[in-house]
């Protein structure tokens, strides 16, 4: 796979070293990477290598959504769909929507919890099916009351170890360091590439509430020693400041949604150098389509409560220079995998980003939340050859990248996912 030599040329190369476009570029890939990059007149092209047109489009590494759950679930309600729906169904929705982020621009993405993308990424790398290169977590780890357990439901209904109701989207609860080193061994056992946790409680769980604090810090370092253990590290979903906090402080390299970070927790991060991802897609899309969508009446309303004050937390974390990638947090049907650039647009009109950094925040940042730091994320020399050509200028427009028609061609790790450039 991806021996081949392939020649992008006349194309116009996104450099997130020079925040802009190389003029007249050339990329030549070869076995999987890229082996050379430039002005058109500085990369020969060999003998043997099969050139493609570029046609004056855009290059830019492939898009990366960070935090997103592949569950094959076609609406919000948590209740409903995953009692009337066989497994089958969810791993079949699966696959298609695996196709449609790669179709749409993205090459990798971070399934922050859930069985479905854990095994079609087996699936994926056999070439069995088309889609991103996927990192999941798995089976994520909550305390018992905590974001991921269901605690709306009686508790006859819920497995107390594995909440397994919640089929798609099922985790294991665990209480205790002891419980919680098992459980985040449990979840390397099932082929986790991270560990996901529940540093506090979250918008669509019932009883709790965002600035709940959940595993504790000694929890927290247990399941980061595991993690490391492992050559692993951990991902909370963290929204309220003393959970934002205790992760940080435990070793937690990747804090997605972050509702209430303030200043402090905020320079906290920036110490330790971990990445925040907003997730503002998902709030975002509540507030659109939720009664439509099966959420229900407390999750809309703590959606409308936590908004205003998440972006203003994002766009002070974004001044205070904190990493930040996108992640949408969309889980399918409703929240629709394929529209994942929603958030590069969210960054811009909401953080006060410039298209540019959104890019940025959607390639070299968000590769560090993929574990790939390094390997993807620029058009560079030596990175794996994710590239995307799109038709209209994205520094120019940044709402084009919604559009999944401009994505004219996808490459991933040297292979040819989609090649519209002709047509
Ligand atoms: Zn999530």
């Amino acid at each position: 796979m991806g021996n081949k030599k392939i020649v992008l040329d006349n194309v116009r190369i996104f450099s997130s070293e020079k925040m802009s476009l190389i003029e007249n570029g050339r990329i030549l890939v070869e076995g999987g990477k890229i082996s050379e990059v430039g002005t058109r007149g500085s990369v020969d092209v060999p003998s043997d290598a099969l050139s493609l047109d570029g046609m004056g489009r855009v290059a830019l590494p492939g898009l990366i959504d960070a935090h997103l759950h592949v569950t094959g679930m076609r609406t919000g309600d948590n209740v409903k769909e995953p009692l009337l729906t066989p497994m089958g169904v969810f791993f079949a929705r699966g696959v298609k929507d695996l196709e449609s982020l790669v179709m749409a621009g993205f090459t990798t993405i971070v399934d922050a919890g859930g069985i479905v993308s854990l095994h079609l990424r087996d699936a994926v790398n056999e070439g069995t099916i088309v889609g991103p290169r996927v990192f999941a977590a798995g089976f994520s780890l909550s305390p018992t009351f905590g974001h991921g357990d269901v605690h709306y439901m009686p508790i006859e209904y819920v497995d107390a170890r594995t909440s397994k109701f919640m089929k798609p989207l099922k985790g294991l609860i665990c209480d205790g360091e002891a419980e919680c080193r098992k459980a985040a061994r449990y979840s390397l056992r099932e082929g986790a590439d991270f560990i996901k946790v529940m540093a506090t409680g979250g918008v669509l769980s019932q009883r709790d509430r965002p600035d709940y604090r959940q595993f504790t810090l000694e929890e927290l370092k247990a399941i980061v020693d595991e993690a490391r253990a492992a050559k692993r590290f951990v991902h909370a979903h963290a929204q309220g400041k003393e959970g934002i906090v205790n992760a940080l402080n435990a070793g937690v390299k990747v804090i997605a949604h972050a509702i209430y970070m303030d200043e402090e927790a905020a320079e906290l991060a920036k110490e330790k150098d971990a990445v925040v991802v907003p997730t503002l897609s998902i709030v975002h899309k509540i507030l659109e389509v939720g009664p439509k969508a099966g959420i229900p009446e407390w999750g809309l309303k703590k959606s409308e409560e936590v908004y205003k004050d998440h972006v203003e937390n994002a766009r002070k974390a974004k001044r205070l220079g904190v990493k930040l990638a996108t992640g949408t947090d969309f889980l399918g049907g409703f929240f629709p995998h394929g529209e994942n650039a929603l958030e590069l647009k969210l960054f811009v009109e909401k953080l006060g980003m410039s298209p540019a950094e959104a890019i940025k925040s959607a390639t070299e940042t968000a590769a560090e939340v993929a574990g790939m730091k390094g390997s993807i994320g620029r058009l560079e020399r030596g990175m794996l050859a994710d590239i995307i050509l799109v038709k209209e200028n994205p520094l120019l427009n940044i709402d084009s990248l919604l559009n999944v028609k401009n994505v004219e061609l996808v490459m991933k790790g040297g292979e040819i996912v989609k090649n519209n450039l002709s047509q």
